[in-house]
């Protein structure tokens, strides 16, 4: 039942033999719908109702809306009929109705024979009757309607634009004898006027089980066209929507069909009726006469319901070209672009991407600042690397020209040993050899502290190599042992018996060794008491990945105030110190993914120890080949 019998069922109850004008109201006009069958029977007539009653409505004047539905289809008989008769006439007694709208051929032809008994002076406004069924009445002059018009050929017509070379049409649907429409009694008559080009087969009265199965193997150039079925040939009511939609399931050519509410149910389209203004037509032509117009002043004629739609999804499906379509064709279900579809959405989501895109943006420009940053510290720190190496180189000049000179003065010694051994009438060749090969060896040793001063003086970018700790501390203390010496200071070594392999860049590491040894030989000095002047420098290996190079030293050791401060650039306790040495050597130990730290002894001096990550050769390889 719809909310509207409904509602108008308990309007009965309560206002049961109460006439409204007994009441001393006003009674509104009255327009009275006379469904054929019933409108909660499928879309066509739910749609074609609600239009109605929107339309009526839309007029704002005080209205009385009732519905009947006559479920003509499915009761019949003229005892039926009569029961329906006496209901009504009783059941409208003292309800007079205005306007009667019939919707449907059955409920027209019982509006008229009923209207003396039930609704005299009633006028009657049809909808939903084909133009064939009004031809054959003569009609009474208080009676009026639109007509719609169905034609097997505009079937045809459409089936054409669907498929290029139509050959075949199939007609699918109940008897056509057994059709409530005339209209589609009368396409058994049209059939032979279709085009000698295009067979029809009819496929009318099959039971739906077996149709389903003919409309999977039809031919290529063949498209079938939908008339109403009602039951599926075993007895079952169907409603004709649901038939499309079982046939649409199996079917292998396009459907083509006349009632819009098939469109989304499998129909590709065609010449379609819509039952909204179906709806609406009768609704107008009903206010018209509620505003005094004579039914007879408004003639019948052909509505405007009937329209070429088709079902976008459908027309993708059989690859059908738009421009085939007959001119004026209406295009349901196209999809809309998504903004459309999800204003709000859509606007979030972009509004989303822009201001991710401006982070992005953001983001690569503060990357870039950085980086240009990051690569002028790098550059700045590289250049006062070289300066703390020159001053370090400057610190050591002394001793480097000690260590140059002994050589020289070995070679010199030499040369003269060898002049008064060439001047001998016995010449002492085995002698002569050994002296110069000493001159030789003393030589290389000269050369040798000038290619490590080169090589520490070296304004080089950094470069990590694979290097050995040992190696690189010995290295260092032959550099300072001279320094050492100078200052009467012991320096010793304990170095671990394994190899140390780190992947260091080795100027930079040979720069921190030095600077803690030099710093340790300061300290001793500073402490001109202390009676042990010695410095150690040691190695050795922590757990499976560390390696430590320590500096210990006789020295004051640190008090607790400089500890933190003496890592900072530019802190320093010494008259002609820069303060540089702890803060270069921080940022390259931790540029090399270390780290340092000083430390009091307990029995006095200060210990700095360099902890470096052994070099994981394997791991190396392995990403180097990933
Ligand atoms: P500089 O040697 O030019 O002063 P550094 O950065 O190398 O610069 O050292 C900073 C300060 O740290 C030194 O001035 C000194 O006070 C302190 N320092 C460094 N090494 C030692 C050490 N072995 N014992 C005690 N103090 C130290």
């Amino acid at each position: 039942m719809t909310a509207i019998a409904r509602g108008f069922l308990a309007f009965v109850l309560l206002n049961h033999f109460v006439p409204l004008a007994v009441r001393g109201e006003t009674l509104p006009k009255s327009v009275l719908v006379i469904e054929e069958a019933d409108a909660n029977r499928g879309p066509y007539y739910t749609t074609m109702f609600s239009a109605l009653r929107a339309r009526l409505y839309a007029s704002n004047r005080p209205l009385s809306l009732y519905i009947e539905n006559l479920d003509l289809p499915f009761f019949e008989g003229p005892e039926y009929e009569e029961t329906l008769e006496q209901f009504l006439a009783r059941k409208y007694r003292d309800r007079p109705i205005d306007v009667v709208i019939t919707i449907g051929q059955g409920a027209l032809r019982r509006a008229i024979d009923w209207r003396s008994q039930i609704w005299s002076g009633a006028a009657i406004v049809f909808a939903d009757v084909t133009d064939d069924a009004i031809e054959a009445r003569n009609l009474p002059a208080y009676v009026t309607g639109r007509t719609i018009k169905l034609r097997l050929e505009d079937m045809v017509e459409a089936a054409h634009a669907i498929v290029p070379g139509l050959e075949q049409v199939v007609i699918v649907g109940a008897p056509f004898d057994s059709q409530a429409a005339i209209a589609f009694k009368r396409f058994a008559n049209e059939i032979p006027a279709i085009s000698p080009n295009v067979k029809v087969a009819d496929l009318t009265g099959l039971p739906i089980a077996e149709l389903s199965k003919r409309v999977s193997a039809l031919p290529e150039k063949s498209a079938i066209l939908y008339t109403p079925i009602y039951s599926d040939g075993n007895g079952a009511q169907l409603l004709p929507a649901e038939a499309v939609t079982r046939l649409a399931e199996t079917a292998n050519r396009p459907i083509i069909a006349n009632v819009e509410t098939y469109i989304d149910r499998g129909a590709v389209g065609g010449y379609m009726l819509s039952p909204a203004i179906t709806g609406d037509e009768a609704a107008g032509l009903a206010l018209q006469i509620l505003d005094g117009v004579q039914p007879s002043q408004i003639p019948v004629a052909v509505g405007n319901s009937l329209r070429p739609v088709f079902n976008w999804t459908g027309l993708q499906r059989w690859g059908v070209d738009e421009s085939s379509l007959p001119p004026g064709s209406e295009i349901r279900n196209r999809p809309s672009p998504i903004w459309r579809q999800y204003p709000a959405q859509t606007a979030i989501v972009f509004a989303v991407v822009l201001l991710q895109s401006l982070f992005i943006v953001a983001l690569l420009y503060e990357h870039r600042r950085r980086r240009r940053a990051e690569l002028e510290v790098r550059a700045r720190s590289n250049e006062l690397a070289h300066v703390n190496r020159r001053a370090t180189a400057g610190e050591l000049s002394a001793s480097i020209a000690h260590e140059v000179n002994q050589p020289l003065g070995a070679i010199l010694a030499n040369t003269e040993v060898c002049e008064m051994l060439i001047k001998k009438p016995d010449l002492d060749v085995q002698l002569i050899e050994e002296v110069l090969g000493d001159i030789k060896s003393e030589n290389y040793r000269a050369s040798e502290v000038i290619v490590r001063l080169q090589r520490l003086m070296r304004r080089a970018e950094p470069q990590k190599e694979d290097i050995e700790l040992n190696e690189l501390v010995k290295d260092v203390l032959k550099f300072v042992a001279g320094q050492a010496g100078a200052h009467e200071i012991d320096l010793g070594e304990e170095l671990s018996a394994e190899p140390l392999r780190v992947h260091a860049d080795p100027i930079q590491l040979q720069q921190v060794v030095m600077n803690l040894i030099l710093n340790a030989i300061d300290a001793i000095c500073e402490a001109a008491s202390s009676s042990v002047r010695r410095v150690v420098v040691r190695t050795r290996q922590m757990g499976s990945d560390v390696a430590e190079i320590a500096v210990f030293d006789t020295g004051p050791g640190i008090a607790a105030d400089r500890r933190m401060r003496m890592f900072e650039p530019f802190f320093t306790t010494k008259p002609q110190g820069m303060g540089m040495g702890l803060s270069i050597a921080r940022t390259i130990i931790q540029a090399h993914g270390g780290a340092i730290r000083a430390e009091s002894r307990d029995g006095g001096g200060a210990v700095f120890r360099v902890q470096l990550p052994l070099d994981d050769v394997e791991g190396r390889k392995n990403q180097r080949t990933r």
